[in-house]
């Protein structure tokens, strides 16, 4: 079930605002996106 949940949405579940911040924290999660959050990481990364 883990594998499959979203980093930026269980980012913004289980950590606090100053962890979210955290680049090691955020690389951490971006191994998995949902639909929503992999079209937003796309646009910023263009
Ligand atoms: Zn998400």
């Amino acid at each position: 079930m883990r594998d499959t949940t979203c980093g930026d949405c269980w980012r913004i579940e289980n950590l606090t605002f100053a962890q979210r911040l955290d680049p090691a924290l955020v690389r951490r999660g971006q191994r998995h996106l949902c639909e929503e959050h992999r079209a937003k990481r796309e646009e910023l990364a263009a």
